[in-house]
C-alpha cells in the first residue's frame, strides 16, 4: 500500500511535467510532445464565456495545438479576435460557411463550445467535415444524442472528446488513484456537492429547457457525479432525488438544486448535490483508514486537495491547456482521448435517470 508520503517520484513528475508543460511556454520537454515541429489546428465554434475566458487565452500555452480558426456569427467578434490572435480571413468561419471547413488543411480539430441544444448538430458537422472534435460538457441534451454522436464521429472516422479539463489536472488525477486503489482502504462514503448562485441574464440560454436541456444538474451536477465515478471507478446502477426551489420566478423552465443517491454495484450509495443557488464546489471522500478530498473541487480558478497526511502539494495548471494537447497527441497517435464520447455519454445516463427520479419520486435504475 502507498500513502501520499510514499507517493512515487514518477507519479509526482507526472504530475509536474503537466504542469509545467501547460505553464511554461516553448518548453521542449513536455509531455504531450506530439510530431516535432507540426502543431495541430484548433478552430473554436462559439466565442462566448468560455471561448473568450478560457480556452482563447489556454490556446496561448499550449505545446501540441493552436488557435487555428474561429467559428462565429458576429463579424466584430470575428475582427477582434482576428486581431488579438493573428487569426487569417481565410480561418473565419460562421454559421452558414461552417461546412467549409473540411477544405481547410490548417484545421484539425473543431472545439464545440456551444449552447448545449447545439451539441450534437455541430459536432456531427466538424466529422462530416473531416475534423476531429472536443465538445464542450454537458455533451448535449440526453444520452440518446450522444449515442448518436459518438455513433456518427466513429462512422468519419475521427476521434471524439468531451471538454473534461480536470482529468489532466494532479489533485483530480490523485483522487482518482486514492479511491480507486483504495490506497486507504475501501472507501465507505463520498459526497459532492458543484454549484453557483446564479445572477446573470434571466433571458439566458441557460435557463430555456430547450436549449440547456436541464439547468443547474446539467451545468454544475454533471462535475459531482463525475467525481463520484472516477474517485469509485465504478458506473452507477441506480439513483434516487429530489428537487428545491427558491427562485421559481427565476428558475422557470430548469433545476435550481438536485440532491441525489446514487447507487453503485455491491449496495454502496453516494450522496451529491448540484445548483444554481448555492455556491458548492467539495468533493469528501471517506475511506477506512482516513478522509481525503478536494475543496475548491470542480473549477479552474485553482483546486486543492486533502489527505490524512496534510494538503495536496501539486502546482495549479492550465487546465485547458493540458486537456487540448493531450487530445493533439491523441488525434497525433490516432487513439482514443482518456475523456471520449463515451465518458459524457455515461455521465448523461446518470443526469436522464436522474431526471426521470424526479418526475416518478421513486429510484430509478440508469
Ligand atoms: P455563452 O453563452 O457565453 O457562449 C455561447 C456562444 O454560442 C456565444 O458566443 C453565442 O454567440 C454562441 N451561439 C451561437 N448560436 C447561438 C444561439 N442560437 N443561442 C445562443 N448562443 C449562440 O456560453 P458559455 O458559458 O461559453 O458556454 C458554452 C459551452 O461551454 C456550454 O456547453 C458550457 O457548459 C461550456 N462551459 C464549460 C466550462 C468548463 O469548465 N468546461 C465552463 C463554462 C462553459
Amino acid at each position: 500500500m502507498k500513502t501520499f508520503n510514499e507517493f512515487s517520484r514518477r507519479d509526482f513528475l507526472r504530475a509536474g511535467a503537466i504542469a509545467a508543460g501547460a505553464l511554461a511556454l516553448g518548453n521542449p520537454l513536455s509531455l504531450f510532445a506530439a510530431k516535432p515541429g507540426k502543431k495541430l489546428g484548433i478552430a473554436l465554434v462559439g466565442l462566448g464565456y468560455y471561448s473568450t475566458g478560457q480556452l482563447g487565452p489556454a490556446l496561448q500555452h499550449t505545446q501540441n495545438c493552436y488557435l487555428a480558426g474561429i467559428v462565429t456569427g458576429h463579424p466584430a467578434k470575428a475582427a477582434e479576435w482576428s486581431k488579438r490572435y493573428n487569426i487569417p480571413q481565410k480561418n473565419i468561419y460562421n454559421y452558414e460557411t461552417f461546412d467549409q471547413i473540411k477544405n481547410n488543411p490548417d484545421i484539425d480539430i473543431i472545439y464545440v463550445v456551444l449552447p448545449v441544444s447545439m451539441h450534437k448538430e455541430y459536432t456531427i458537422r466538424a466529422a462530416q467535415a473531416g475534423k476531429h472534435v472536443i465538445c464542450e460538457k454537458p455533451m448535449a441534451l440526453n444520452a440518446g444524442e450522444c449515442r448518436d454522436m459518438i455513433a456518427a464521429v466513429k462512422k468519419a472516422g475521427r476521434l471524439l472528446s468531451i471538454g473534461y479539463r480536470l482529468h489532466f489536472e494532479p489533485h483530480t488525477m490523485e483522487i482518482m488513484r486514492l479511491g480507486q486503489k483504495q490506497i486507504y482502504g475501501k472507501v465507505k462514503s463520498i459526497d459532492t456537492g458543484n454549484g453557483f448562485t446564479y445572477r446573470g441574464d434571466p433571458n439566458a440560454w441557460r435557463l430555456k429547457k430547450a436549449m440547456a436541456g436541464g439547468g443547474g444538474l446539467m451545468d454544475m451536477g454533471i462535475y459531482s457525479i463525475q467525481g463520484t465515478r472516477y474517485t469509485l471507478g465504478l458506473e452507477p446502477i441506480a439513483v434516487k432525488a429530489r428537487q428545491e426551489k427558491t427562485r421559481p420566478e427565476l428558475f422557470k423552465e430548469v433545476d435550481e438544486t438536485i440532491y441525489w443517491e446514487l447507487e453503485f454495484p455491491g449496495g454502496f450509495v453516494s450522496t451529491g448535490k448540484s445548483s444554481y443557488n448555492n455556491d458548492w464546489s467539495y468533493l469528501h471522500v471517506e475511506a477506512e483508514r482516513g478522509k481525503f478530498g478536494l475543496g475548491p473541487a470542480f473549477g479552474y480558478g485553482g483546486i486543492d486537495g486533502y489527505t490524512p497526511e496534510g494538503q495536496m502539494p501539486f502546482p495549479q495548471i492550465v487546465q485547458q491547456a493540458a486537456q487540448m494537447d493531450d487530445f493533439a497527441n491523441c488525434v497525433v497517435q490516432n487513439k482514443q482521448s482518456r475523456v471520449p464520447g463515451e465518458e459524457g455519454l455515461k455521465d448523461m445516463k446518470v443526469v436522464d435517470a436522474i431526471y426521470r427520479s424526479l418526475e416518478s419520486g421513486k429510484k430509478e435504475n440508469i
